[in-house]
């Protein structure tokens, strides 16, 4: 059985400096039409707390019957303000994956209170944001524990939440992650439902700058789902954001 809950990949919420890739740039007024349809259409945003209570069928897990999760990789508190005020606005939770060896991305003291007001929970995005399949075991063990650490250190609880950097992953990250202590941990691979033993490899919807209504219409869909779940298992997947 599996459980439906599309994960929407976000990278930056604004408009990119000169030079930077726009691909993973949506301008403050996409993300809130984006975040206003699936509100529309009855989706309500949790935190991935819920998800993963959710997946591993703990007593007392709950989800709103339309749960969808809003994630921002590469999250960095000097570019999230735009994304949190509309995150505010619609009283939507969200997690952001920081690079935890990037001390000034990271959320100040000060802030920590307000993001738990408004649910935004911190996830790890690793220590250098390398990707995780070219380090050795050493190296490896090192990006996931230590950037958890540190990051628990910011903001007071227990960081559970895992994004790979660039997707890099495989069977040894998948593994690495789990005795890391992760509970979820989110890849690039395409789709909208997630089973049990996949928390540690979770599927997501890539959204663009050019991710209108139509097509977020179809990526939440079943037969969106199965497409890509068949091109995997053929091998004819292209990967996710590079990122
Ligand atoms: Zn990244």
């Amino acid at each position: 059985m599996s459980l439906y809950l599309p994960i929407l990949m976000y990278h930056q919420i604004g408009e990119p400096p000169p030079g930077e890739k726009t691909i993973l740039f949506v301008s403050v007024k996409t993300f809130r039409e984006q975040l206003t349809f699936l509100t529309e259409r009855g989706f309500e945003a949790v935190t991935p707390d819920q998800l993963d209570a959710a997946l591993q069928l703990r007593p007392g897990a709950q989800l709103p019957p339309k749960p969808f999760m809003i994630t921002l990789d590469d999250a960095d508190m000097r570019k999230l303000s735009p994304a949190l005020e509309v995150l505010s606005d619609l009283g939507m939770a969200a997690v952001g994956y920081f690079i935890a060896g990037d001390p000034g991305s990271l959320p100040a003291p000060g802030n920590i209170d307000d993001l738990r007001k408004l649910r935004f929970v911190a996830g790890s995005h690793g220590l250098t944001h390398r990707p995780l399949t070219e380090l050795s075991a050493e190296a490896l063990r090192n990006e996931l524990t230590e950037s958890k650490l540190r990051l628990e250190t910011r903001m007071g609880y227990p960081v559970v939440h895992l994004c790979y950097p660039h997707g890099s992953h495989g069977p040894r990250e998948v593994q690495a992650a789990g005795e890391a202590g992760y509970q979820t941990a989110l890849s690039t691979r395409r789709g909208n439902r997630h089973r049990r033993s996949q928390a540690l490899r979770l599927k997501r919807l890539a959204i663009r700058p050019h991710t209108d209504r139509r097509r977020l219409g179809r990526y939440l869909s079943l037969a969106w789902h199965l497409e890509h779940g068949i091109k995997e298992t053929l091998g004819l997947e292209k990967r996710g954001a590079k990122r």
